[in-house]
């Protein structure tokens, strides 16, 4: 049985699918605890793995994109089975995570790595992308952490403009490696 916090259809607001319409599923739960975090990802049910590709239906009709998301999504032993349900499904799967948890994965799932206490190499190396948190300081620690070649994104904590100004700084100064990702999602009201 999964733990769940929420499943809803939106546009990815982040990164490099940004404009993507997507169901994102919301799993409950993380094995970190930032002191910034601002996501509700506590526990709102329980579903088995076939209702939630239902309601990856219901919600999403033929939308190819599914989103799986936290909290944690990996810190659930029963995600790769919603995994291998949702490509059997007929959809692409994506994941956003903290990167900590060494977690095999299909080739043909996009993972998204946001990096916060700890990272675990493999997932590093895994990473189609990197999503750097910009919280009154660039985390350039990271920045080394991945592959040359992968996409990494400073995303301004709250889209705050001081965020945003270091954010930018970081960019025009490593034009080859870094690139701005705003949370445009909250510009338009959506979630
Ligand atoms: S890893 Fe992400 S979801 Fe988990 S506590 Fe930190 S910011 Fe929140």
């Amino acid at each position: 049985m999964l733990q769940l916090a929420e499943i809803f259809y939106s546009v990815q607001g982040e990164g490099m699918w940004t404009g993507t319409p997507a169901v994102f599923v919301r799993l409950a739960g993380c094995n970190l605890s930032c002191s910034f975090c601002d996501t509700d990802y506590a526990l709102k049910f329980f579903a088995p793995v076939s209702d939630v590709v239902r309601r990856v239906r219901e919600e999403g009709g033929a939308c190819p994109l599914v989103i799986l998301t936290g909290g944690e999504p990996l810190a659930q032993r029963e995600t790769l089975a919603l995994i291998d349900a949702l490509r059997a499904d007929g959809r692409r799967v994506h994941i956003e995570s903290n990167g900590t948890l060494p977690t095999e994965l299909p080739d043909d799932v996009w993972l998204t790595v946001s990096p916060k206490e700890r990272l675990s190499p493999e997932m590093a190396g895994r990473a189609n992308e990197a999503k750097l948190i910009v919280d009154g300081r660039v985390p350039e620690e990271w920045i080394g952490a991945f592959g040359e070649t992968t996409p990494m994104f400073l995303q301004p904590e709250g889209n705050k403009p001081s965020n945003v100004a270091l954010a930018v700084d970081a960019a025009k100064r490593d034009p080859g490696r870094l690139r701005l990702s705003l949370q445009t999602h909250k510009f338009i009201g959506v979630r």
